[in-house]
């Protein structure tokens, strides 16, 4: 990344940085900052039991929600830029707080959060800025679903309108079903994230995510990538928060791209302008390559966990300066992004059961894994009484490699996975096939 001094003259200093968050993507996060030689301390709040393990960082075991505390322990450290990775304290307006209390904060404020705290509410967004998307209907009763069901060709998503976890989308294959999943979930099974439902047309192809970090006005595009959220290989089961990830995706060339710009990208950025909604943050687009051209699944306004954790290797040590720089409104919007020439992949490890009911608890245990270009993100881990590491969740770590092409990094990465062990683990063989020459879909399920 080139970042002309003139361009950076009004920067404050950068030494202390403090993370909110307790998974992959924050310890990711800090690994990248970490390693600007301008930082002295990287505070995780709270972070998890891998994260002492990356260098200049400590965590801070309070409580977000106590939000006098936490502005008094802030005060104390000295902090120049607070970057808030997940969704829920941001949808919380965790982002307006602080800023309101003077600190440069890298998360957009309540109104940014919207586009994934409400996915009626994004929907409407795109409508009205004419951005593509998969047609929509916007419910709050069973009789309404239902009649727009009843009428429609064929069966449609059903997606609860608020946050759930990555678990409030359904893909029906039959009618009946639809009707079943907007039953469980007007039932309360999401709480009032379930109150109004969306149905969508069913849209088919590729899945891309896009990264802009935004200032409010001006952004810079991160690498793409892609991530695997079915539960099995072959894109089977479930779906879960992400069981692995590819950066940067060769789906999308530079035409592409330019093409996802001019009717993604920038309408979505100016449309946010034209509400009066200054989006300081990474804005991520997850986005399908349909036949007729990209659409746009969903908005997040965080980084995406695996994906976090698969681009942050390819970082170099000025990225810290861009996220500051978004917090401060002072994108140039010129900067040149210099990425690593290499590739990288993530394969995420889980507990037996999840995305559904799993045990934690189990020691973790770590043979030698190699020592370039390879990293081990903690995602839910603890330390016991012992001072052991434990899993403390469902996605317990993030393994990623980093090499010349995709065939390397996956049989890196397969071969370090399998040097980590705790009772039930699991993990998918097949991350990355759409990219892996030597691989052949089918040829590797567990
Ligand atoms: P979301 O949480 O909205 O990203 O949805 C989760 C997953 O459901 C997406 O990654 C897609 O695989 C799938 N999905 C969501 N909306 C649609 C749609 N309209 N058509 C087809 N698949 C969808």
């Amino acid at each position: 990344m080139t970042i002309n001094s003139k361009n950076s003259k009004n920067l404050n200093k950068l030494k202390n940085v403090v993370i909110i968050g307790n998974g992959g993507r924050e310890n990711a996060l800090a690994w990248a900052i970490e390693k600007n030689t301008l930082i002295k301390k990287i505070f995780l709040i709270p972070g998890n039991a891998g994260s002492e393990r990356i260098n200049k960082c400590q965590r801070i075991l309070i409580d977000i929600n106590e939000r006098k505390t936490l502005i008094q322990k802030l005060d104390l450290l000295e902090i120049d830029l607070i970057v808030i990775g997940p969704e829920i304290p941001l949808s919380k307006g965790l982002g307006d707080f602080l800023r309101a209390n003077n600190f440069n904060v890298f998360g957009p404020g309540i109104e940014g959060a919207r586009l994934e705290y409400s996915k009626s509410w994004a929907k409407e967004f795109m409508q009205g800025a004419n951005i593509p998307s998969a047609n929509f209907w916007k419910v709050t009763s069973f009789e309404e679903a239902e009649e727009i069901i009843n009428s429609s060709e064929n069966p449609l998503v059903v997606k609860a309108d608020g946050l759930a976890s990555g678990k409030g989308v359904f893909i029906p294959e039959t009618k009946n079903e639809c009707l079943q999943a907007i039953k469980l979930i007007f039932e309360g099974k999401f709480g009032n994230a379930g109150k109004i439902i969306v149905l969508e047309e069913r849209i088919q192809g590729p899945e891309v995510s896009v990264f802009a970090l935004c200032d409010g006005d001006k952004y810079v595009l991160l690498p793409t990538a892609q991530d695997h959220k079915r539960l099995n290989d072959n894109d089977q089961g479930p779906n879960t928060g992400g069981m692995g990830a590819y950066s940067p995706t060769p789906l999308i060339t530079k035409d592409y791209l330019k093409k996802i710009i001019k009717v993604i990208v920038e309408p979505t950025i100016n449309e946010l302008k034209r509400k009066k909604i200054e989006y300081r943050g990474v804005l991520y687009f997850g986005l399908m390559i349909t036949a007729s051209g990209p659409k746009v699944i969903e908005y997040n306004c965080r980084f995406g966990d695996p994906e976090c954790q698969t681009i942050m290797p390819l970082m170099d040590k000025e990225f810290v300066v861009l996220l500051q720089k978004c917090a401060m409104g002072q994108l140039v919007g010129d900067e040149k992004i210099e990425v690593s020439n290499k590739v990288s992949g993530c394969v995420i490890a889980t507990s037996k059961g999840y995305p559904m009911d799993y045990k934690t608890g189990y020691p973790i245990k770590i043979g030698e894994i190699d020592s370039k270009d390879t990293q081990i993100f903690d995602s839910g881990t603890r330390l016991s009484k012992d001072g052991v590491v434990v899993t403390d969740g469902g996605r317990v770590l993030s393994l990623v490699c980093q090499e010349q092409d995709f065939d390397k990094v996956f049989e890196k990465a397969y071969r370090n996975i399998k040097k980590i062990n705790f009772e039930g683990m699991f993990y998918r063989n097949d991350i990355g096939y759409q990219v892996r020459t030597n691989y052949s879909k089918g040829e590797l399920s567990q």
